[in-house]
């Protein structure tokens, strides 16, 4: 059966992963990773099964080139020749209110793409110069995998601002969600190690990683989500301040005199842990906090704390079978996950510490009788890659 490769190209990064198939499944080959397009210090690294991790220079590598040596760099290590593609996925950040599934790409589906770069400028632009250049290249048949399809389900209460309606109807103003993809791909594997079936399952998902979201799932499907009209709003994250005061941004421009563009870019890239610690890492922050550093610790806070007003608020809508946590720091972070679940027993909210110390098999680090909580590493490539075999056929 002929390979997939899964594309998710980014203004600063190309990743690309190839999966054979094996019994009907998606089974992952190898990855490669185009790092710092355009700069000239740009890299190429490929690891995989079975082969030599390879690491090779790419300086001022434009999305297309970057491309263009990873399909190359898999075929001079054995691992996917271009004759043996039989189908592309690619990520795509934001769909917008017209896809609530993937979709089999055409020419309609990337002028929706283009359309929606309006809200996603960051974003959108860079997936569809990977689009573009894969449909000029090969004529297979290509899938998009959408971050705000999964958020789709949300009901108006959700995804509605108290702003005036007829703005938001004009201009596509509403909370739309992103991360969907991962918090799909968790909640379906906690709701198989559960053995409760998808469409009964309830759960708060937390992807906590540079970028950072939590997720209401209520019988199979997103209720709610803590990003909203772009992925700025909700959690702290890395670089990003989550929710403020919405004048914020007006007084920096009447008071301080940052233009639209400055302020823009001071809530999405100067804040944050960034902003509070000087850190994006949390690595490097959980240790500056632990050896005293008052800036360090008060970025831990903020960040637990906000978490804690999520769970707290999707709690409302139920007991959900599972709170789940992933992303590199609920996957890697047994010091943010006991800051943000200690304190919680009056939800029913209880960790075990020493299982969330050791992460045993299968992830669950709850204690008894309390809502099961679980530790699931997020694999959004092998999520598209599934909906890439599932509507193409390869
Ligand atoms: P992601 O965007 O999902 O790759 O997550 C990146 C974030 O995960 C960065 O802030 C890393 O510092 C953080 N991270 C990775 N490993 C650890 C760890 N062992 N402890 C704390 N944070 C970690």
């Amino acid at each position: 059966m002929k390979k997939i490769l899964v594309i998710n190209s980014g203004s600063s990064t190309v990743k690309a992963d190839v999966f054979a198939v094996e019994n009907n499944q998606p089974v992952f080959q190898a990855k490669a990773l185009a790092d710092k397009i355009g700069k000239a210090d740009g890299s190429l690294t490929v690891k995989g099964k079975g082969i030599e991790t390879r690491t090779v220079a790419i300086a001022g590598a434009s999305i297309e080139t970057a491309i263009r040596e990873i399909i190359e760099v898999f075929a001079a290590a054995g691992i996917c020749a271009r004759e043996n593609l039989g189908a592309i996925g690619h990520r795509v950040v934001h769909g917008g209110s017209k896809f609530s599934a993937p979709a089999i790409i055409t020419d309609e589906i990337t002028a929706v793409i283009s359309e929606m770069s309006v809200f996603a400028p960051l974003h959108n632009p860079a997936n569809l110069a990977g689009i573009q250049f894969c449909r000029a290249h090969f004529t297979l048949p290509q899938v998009a995998v959408f971050d705000t399809a999964f958020h789709q389900t949300m009901p108006a209460v959700a995804t509605t601002y108290a702003i005036p309606r007829e703005l938001s109807e004009k201009y596509g103003i509403r909370r739309y969600g992103f991360h969907g993809t991962s918090h799909e791909y968790v909640t379906h594997e906690c709701a198989r190690r559960m053995s409760i079936p998808y469409e009964k399952f309830s759960a708060i998902s937390l992807h906590l990683g540079n970028g950072a979201s939590a997720c209401a799932v209520q019988n199979g499907k997103s209720i709610d989500t803590s990003m909203g009209f772009t992925p700025l709003e909700g959690l702290v994250m890395g670089t990003r301040s989550g929710d403020v005061d919405p004048s914020l941004p007006f007084f920096l421009q009447n008071m301080v005199g940052l233009s639209a563009a400055d302020a823009e870019s001071l809530f999405n890239k100067k804040s944050g842990l960034l902003g509070i610690s000087g850190s994006n890492d949390m690595r490097e922050i959980v240790s500056r906090a632990d050896a005293g550093d008052a800036a360090a610790l008060l970025a831990v806070e903020i960040f637990c704390a906000r978490v804690r007003k999520y769970i707290g608020a999707y709690l409302t809508h139920g007991r959900p079978h599972a709170l789940i946590f992933t992303g590199g720091i609920g996957e890697n972070s047994p010091a943010i996950r006991q800051r943000v679940l200690t304190g919680l027993g009056h939800l029913g909210i209880a960790p075990d510490r020493q299982k969330n110390a050791a992460l045993p098999e299968g992830g669950c680090i709850s204690a008894e009788n309390a809502i099961a909580v679980f530790v699931i590493n997020t694999d959004e490539e092998l999520m598209i890659a599934r909906e890439t075999l599932r509507l193409a056929h390869p």
